[in-house]
């Protein structure tokens, strides 16, 4: 530790807390919230509702700890509201499973005949590749880091969900299931490389405007 930078010293924290998440979440899913058939329908829905929003805040954090890495967090005040986007985009997707049902029961929103739109992963390159496209044209960098943050967020759910169902590609099909250790290893990676696209992109143009350069 005593070679290490401050920046590479938050790096490491920042990714340990990540895979704790993923790691305690899916735990806790799997042994905990356990919705017991045998039990009354009110109890029922109450282990799905519990189950659902804990699921969905391990999203959000996972989502937190991915931007964190992304943008170096160093405790400055004006990072925390693009960490708290981040939190909410990567949570938020999972609503799409109340718009798909039509109704705000529990029960019909995890029982869809069909995955719902905002698990598409084709959504992704999508929404990133035009903030991009219109972030170069207008030369609008808060574009560009949502391009980015976007990215980061959707894409951690929609890995840590292909443990389950796989990714979602359509038109043209699904991916198997992620096994288990690749999507451990898929989460951690995934924001050192987004965190370098920032620092090429990003970074450089603030550091050259901060210093007067361009
Ligand atoms: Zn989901």
């Amino acid at each position: 530790m005593l070679f290490l930078g401050h920046t590479h010293v938050c790096l490491l924290v920042y990714e340990t807390c990540l895979i704790l998440t993923c790691i305690i979440g899916d735990y806790c899913l799997e042994h905990y919230f356990i919705v017991d058939e045998r039990s009354s329908q009110i109890n029922q829905r109450k282990m799905m509702w519990t189950r659902a929003l804990f699921d969905n805040m391990t999203h959000g954090i996972v989502g937190f700890f991915s931007w964190a890495i992304v943008i170096n967090f160093n405790l400055k005040v004006n990072q925390i509201v693009s960490l708290l986007l981040c939190f909410f985009l990567a949570l938020g997707v999972d609503l799409d499973h109340f718009i798909e049902a039509k109704s705000t029961d529990i029960k019909d929103a995890i029982n869809l005949p069909r995955r719902p739109p905002f698990h598409k992963s084709t959504i992704i390159p999508l929404v990133s590749g035009t903030a991009t496209l219109f972030g170069c044209l207008f030369d609008s960098n808060i574009l560009k880091i949502f391009s980015l943050l976007f990215t980061t967020a959707w894409l951690s759910h929609h890995i840590r969900d292909a443990t389950r169902r796989g990714l979602w590609f359509p038109p043209i099909g699904s991916t198997p299931l992620i096994p288990y250790k690749l999507y451990l290893c898929l989460i951690m990676l995934i924001p050192l490389g987004i965190r370098t696209i920032y620092s090429l992109t990003i970074d450089c143009k603030n550091h050259f405007n901060n210093n007067g350069i361009v």
